[in-house]
């Protein structure tokens, strides 16, 4: 099956630019989320892959072939809406064989196709159900076997799990992503879920107001963010305000040792960034800033233990994983924070998520 790639593609409605020239490649059998917050243009991009939206410029290639013309239905690309789109009228199985009879293939192929691909998605015995007779869980099957039937070159998935349930939808996205690698089908699913993306892609591109940010494995976007949205996007992190020097990130009176810090001129405004689970309070061999702390909030949530701490820069929350240490700690307690200099992002001064 042929990747698919952006070239320079756009969109504007009027004077909102929801999707700012991009270049995007979508790898063979990969799995790739757009990712960002509520009206960052995903939705639009994934519209326009599919033919839904016609750009405002820029092309769209798969393979060699320039598809940036080419009518949504000519092409070969199977889509799963948030709501679904099924029709209530009809039963599982005529839901899933539907496409494949108007486009006049036999019946009995239509039916055999249709038995393996309920099968694939688990919903065997399910055939004669109508719409109205299943769970949200249930319906998405439907829909990604819907999808599958005409055998897509691009399976393009936007919010499909928006209507499911949160423990449901964990496990949906784990069964998504498994049926996606054992069909190896290049699939791109848009979602404003951190979680959901870390969970099912190969590679993640992380956009804001029609721009993309990043792109990168999970790994990559969660460890090296390469901006500040990005690092406040994509999971939690303590962030403060300062200013480069030569010798570290200066924050009022205190100079922090700061690896990230040494390309920036000094004197820069900047913005740095550490994952709580970073942050070090107990046995920190890793060398650092080590500052006064004073604890104001506990928070257990089971498998982690986040610690607040009120310090000379501000505030600081710094995360244990259950069995880390089971060292109490207590409101009112004076202690040793340390942010280790290899685990401190520094960014040029901008605007953060506001997620
Ligand atoms: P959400 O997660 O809320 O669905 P999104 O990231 O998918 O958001 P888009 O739906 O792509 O965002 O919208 C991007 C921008 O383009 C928004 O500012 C939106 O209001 C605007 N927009 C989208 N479709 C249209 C349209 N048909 N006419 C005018 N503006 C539009």
């Amino acid at each position: 099956m042929p990747g698919l790639r952006l070239a320079g593609i756009a969109k504007s409605f009027g004077s909102v630019h929801a999707v700012e020239a991009t270049n995007l490649d979508f790898a063979e059998g990969e799995l790739t989320a757009l990712l960002g917050p509520s009206g960052c243009g995903k939705t639009t991009l994934l519209r326009m892959i599919a033919g839904l939206e016609a750009p405002t410029r820029g092309a769209i290639l798969l393979g060699e072939a320039d598809i940036t013309a080419q009518p949504a239905h000519e092409r070969k690309f199977g889509m799963v809406f948030q709501n679904f789109a099924l029709f209530p009228h009809l039963s599982v199985r005529e839901n899933v064989v539907y496409s494949l009879m108007i486009s006049g293939i036999a019946k009995s192929d239509a039916m055999a196709t249709g038995a393996r691909l309920l099968d694939l998605v688990q919903l065997k015995g399910f055939d004669d159900r109508r719409i109205g007779e299943l769970s949200g869980g249930q319906r998405q099957r439907v829909a990604i076997a819907r999808a599958l039937a005409q055998e897509p070159e691009v399976f393009l998935l936007d919010e499909p799990m928006s209507a499911l349930d949160a423990k449901l939808r964990e496990d949906m996205q784990v069964e998504l992503r498994m049926l996606q690698q054992r069909l190896g089908i290049t699939t791109v699913v848009v979602t404003h879920d951190q979680r959901e993306a870390m969970t099912m892609a190969d590679r993640i591109v992380v956009m804001s107001q029609g721009k993309v940010e990043q792109v990168g494995s999970p790994q990559q976007i969660y460890h090296q963010p390469e901006n500040a949205f990005v690092a406040d996007f994509i999971g939690r992190a303590n962030f403060f305000d300062g200013v480069a020097e030569a010798a570290g990130v200066r924050i009022g009176s205190v100079l922090l040792d700061a690896a990230a810090g040494a390309g920036f001129r000094p004197g820069t405004p900047v913005s740095l960034a550490c994952r709580p689970e970073v942050a070090c309070l107990i046995d920190c061999t890793s060398p650092g800033t080590s500052l006064p702390a004073k604890v104001t909030f506990v928070r257990d949530v089971g498998p982690a233990r986040d610690i607040h701490l009120e310090t000379e820069i501000g505030r600081i929350i710094v995360e244990y994983a259950r069995g880390e240490t089971d060292q109490p700690f207590a409101v009112g307690q004076e202690t040793t924070v340390t942010l280790p200099a290899s685990g401190l992002h520094v960014f040029p001064r901008a605007e953060r998520a506001a997620a």
